[in-house]
């Protein structure tokens, strides 16, 4: 099964997504941590996306879209792919459709963690205060915001007429906000 984490910075995806492999085996696929890991090793691509990040901009689609086909073989070999933070607009929809169709496979469901704008900000607050990811800070937020809501909201619609879209209250405790993923994922089929 594959399945897309979908929501705003901030509305719990990698807590989430973390939880999923630990319960369900499957592969967490984030290109947030991809592109974390790639500036940290220094490579020319970390170098490349280190500003766009640090702006709270996109980086180019083909980067991240060759991110993901890398990791792919790894997905297919366990229980399926959990993608956090992919795709993060139509274009990139689109590609990973006909990327998963060319292996047979598809997009089973999409849970969208729904989290208001006012608790975003209070828990990014926090967690750059405790982890210090320098794109958590307010300003930068700001701007991971209206992306998030002028790129990567439009794919709402995308997957509402694919049926596979589920709305989840993000606004929980982590507990609840797991158990109500896992009441989605019960009405898909084994
Ligand atoms: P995240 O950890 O998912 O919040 O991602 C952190 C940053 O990495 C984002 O603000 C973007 O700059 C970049 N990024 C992560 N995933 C993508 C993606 N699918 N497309 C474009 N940029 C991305």
């Amino acid at each position: 099964m594959n399945l897309i984490l979908f929501g705003p910075p901030g509305s719990g995806k990698g807590t989430q997504a973390k939880r999923l492999v630990a319960d369900r085996g499957m592969v967490q696929l984030s290109t947030g941590d991809m592109l974390r890991a790639a500036i940290a090793a220094g490579s020319p691509m970390g170098k490349q996306v280190e500003p766009i990040i640090a702006a709270g901009h996109l980086v180019p689609d083909a980067i991240v879209v060759g991110l993901i086909e890398e990791r792919m073989p790894e997905a297919e070999a366990t229980g399926g792919a959990i993608f956090d933070g992919f795709p993060r607009n139509v274009a990139q929809a689109e590609v990973l459709d006909a990327m998963l169709e060319a292996r047979g496979g598809r997009i089973d469901l999409v849970v969208c963690l729904t989290v208001d704008d006012g608790e975003l900000l209070g828990r990014i607050t926090e967690r750059f205060k405790e982890q210090g990811r320098p794109d958590d800070n307010p300003e930068t937020f700001k701007a991971r915001l209206g992306a998030y809501y002028a790129q990567t909201a439009p794919l709402l619609p995308y997957y509402e007429d694919q049926a596979k879209l589920v709305k989840v209250d993000g606004m929980g405790s982590i507990a609840e906000v797991a158990k109500a993923i896992d009441a989605a994922l019960e009405t898909m089929p084994a």
